[in-house]
């Protein structure tokens, strides 16, 4: 079987179409899976995103960054290798990256989840010889609640901090997490602010065409105003700084996959953790490795040993691929970097 791909120094390279598939570094050529901090390199000679991808890429790279963009399905012809993008239900514009090259079909997942997220598009099964898969939640442990569960449970917390007069701080991922969350909260029950990370982001989400509940940044309310009635969505990088102190008494909360374990629930002055993840969980992430008839599975970015083992088990051709980075605990990293490289968005 021909290997399509293999691991260089800048990550997963194409030899036959020369090109990289969210490098680590600068190079030449890079098809991004999705805006997340670590899935892009700066300073690629050219990018090749999707369309509705478009915006929340260019909200992290220079202005003359080279940028093309293919719609969902859409295929082009790298030098010989026919590539095309197909959504991965991620955040706002992430692809699977299928390359078709001499009969061979390879399919990189980039991040993924199954469960369905008004602010992207549905994920979609693609077949493949090899699957080269992310395991960030890669464990059996994890399973996630129902969403609507989730969200009701966030709505009747910000419902009881009104009550109690606390401004309710909702930190979470300022790329894609955000985002879904402003699509479960119930805007009804009060205004909802942003922090200029959360901001920049949510821009490009409806530049995108995304519909949202309105916000307002939170920099532009002047000092001493009243919060207790209002959500505020911020990074987690915004946890605890001084940032916060505008907002006077108030409730904090954490949404992300983590939360489904104690454990994980660092930084002990966080008042609640929601569990909410935009990666698939053990269920979804065998479901996915089923649909996509492969039977050679690259696995990476998580938890790749265990499962590597357990496909391994199953009598599947598994290999674990080393990534530089963990998945979502440096897209909060890149928080931090994006809140302090954007000082018109305080
Ligand atoms: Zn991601
Ligand atoms: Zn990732």
């Amino acid at each position: 079987m021909a290997t399509l791909l293999r691991l260089t120094d800048h990550g997963l390279y194409c030899e036959a179409g020369d090109f990289h598939v969210d490098p680590w570094g600068a190079v030449p050529r890079a098809v991004v899976t999705h805006a997340h901090g670590d899935h892009v390199a700066w300073g690629c000679g050219s990018y090749l995103t999707t369309t509705s991808g478009l915006p929340p890429l260019r909200a992290r790279l220079d202005r003359d960054a080279r940028i093309r963009a293919l719609a969902y399905g859409e295929a082009i012809v790298i030098n010989g290798v026919r590539v095309s993008l197909h959504p991965a239900g991620h955040i706002l514009g992430s692809a699977q990256v299928r390359m078709e090259y001499q009969g061979e079909v390879w399919v990189v997942s980039g991040d993924y989840k199954i469960d369905p997220d008004p602010t992207c598009a549905a994920f979609e099964p693609v077949r493949c010889h090899t699957f080269v898969t992310e395991s960030t939640f890669g464990l059996p442990i994890y399973r996630w609640p129902p969403q609507q569960e989730v969200f009701a449970e966030i709505n009747a917390w910000w419902r009881a901090n009104q009550r109690a007069g606390k401004a309710t701080l909702l930190f979470a991922y300022a790329l894609g997490k955000a985002q879904r969350l402003l699509a479960g909260l119930d805007p009804s029950l009060g205004p909802i602010f942003t922090h200029g990370a959360v901001e920049r982001m949510t821009q490009a989400y409806l530049a995108a065409g995304v519909q949202l509940p309105l916000t307002t940044h939170a920099a532009t309310v002047e000092r001493g105003a009243d919060w207790s009635q209002a959500l505020v969505l911020a990074p987690p990088s915004a946890d605890g700084s001084p940032w916060t102190r505008r907002f006077g008494n108030q409730a904090t909360g954490f949404a992300s996959g983590w939360m489904l374990v104690r454990g994980a629930r660092r930084r002990g002055a966080l008042d609640r953790g929601f569990a909410l993840s935009d990666h698939v969980d053990w269920p979804g992430l065998m479901a996915a490795i089923d649909a996509t008839g492969a039977s050679r599975i690259w696995v990476t970015h998580g938890y790749s040993s265990v499962v590597v083992r357990w496909l391994r088990e199953r009598g599947l051709e598994a290999h674990l691929v080393q990534t530089r980075f963990e998945g979502e605990r440096d897209d909060e990293e890149r928080d931090a970097d994006a809140a302090v490289a954007s000082p018109e968005y305080p």
